[in-house]
């Protein structure tokens, strides 16, 4: 029979919440640099709880989107995640310590090769702006006196104005390759995008001692 966890294990225990892609492929070295080696490649065992070779340390593989919740409502401890994230959920329960500048790339506002965008500003058209982002889209435009409708996507915003259901989109662009290919133009950088180191309040108080030294290994590669 398992004797019971103890309360003290419980603070030993440390959960790390990650998306699979580029968050978790780049966050490899800052977890190499606090000595946490995770033991399967997510990508190819389709395991959602990851071991890592500190037994008391676990990565979940949640979605991008998610992984502030988890850490929100303590199921994570920690996790990392992107500005565009972040900002769209609101940051409630959450500390951010770190900027990983990982995943980095830009918000921007993007249309059609044919659409007078600065025209329609000027004019003061209402735009019909097609986005998974709707909170930084709307602050964007409010911020610019700008009228939209919001058109909630969850993917593929590139092909809304290619097909009449928007004006504008609003997206992450890296390489800008996305945009070419699809005879987009970017008309407006709303802002840089990295992903930060997320923990949660409590676990910041309660599992310091454990936290702590991951946070400096992370901030020492983050910096450097
Ligand atoms: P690119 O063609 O390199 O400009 O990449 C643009 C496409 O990749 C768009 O569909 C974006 O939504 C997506 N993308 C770019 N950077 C990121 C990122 N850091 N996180 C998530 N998606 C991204």
């Amino acid at each position: 029979m398992n004797a019971p966890t103890s309360h003290t294990d419980d603070f030993q225990q440390l959960t790390l919440a990650l998306s699979k892609g580029r968050i978790f492929e780049e966050t490899l070295p800052l977890l190499e640099a606090a000595g946490i080696r995770v033991s399967e490649d997510p990508e190819k065992s389709r395991k959602l709880i990851i071991g890592t070779n500190d037994p008391n340390i676990r990565v979940i593989i949640v979605r991008a989107s998610d992984v502030p919740t988890y850490v929100q409502y303590g199921a994570a401890d920690f996790g990392v995640a992107g500005k565009d994230v972040l900002q769209e959920h609101g940051g409630a329960g959450l500390y951010q310590p770190i900027d990983l500048q990982i995943a980095q790339c830009r918000m921007s506002v993007a249309v059609s090769e044919g659409f007078d965008y600065a025209r329609a500003v000027r004019q003061g058209a209402r735009l019909r702006v097609a986005t998974k982002y709707t909170e930084i889209a709307r602050n964007h435009f409010a911020s610019k006196g700008v009228h939209i409708d919001l058109i909630k996507l969850y993917g593929s915003m590139e092909l809304a104005p290619l097909v009449g259901l928007s004006d504008a989109i609003v997206d992450l662009v890296s390489t800008g390759n996305t945009l070419r290919a699809n005879h987009l133009i970017e008309v407006e950088h709303i802002m840089d995008i990295s992903s930060r180191l997320v923990v949660n309040q409590a676990a910041l108080k309660l599992k310091r001692l454990r936290l702590q030294p991951i946070l400096d290994a992370f901030a020492s590669v983050a910096g450097a």
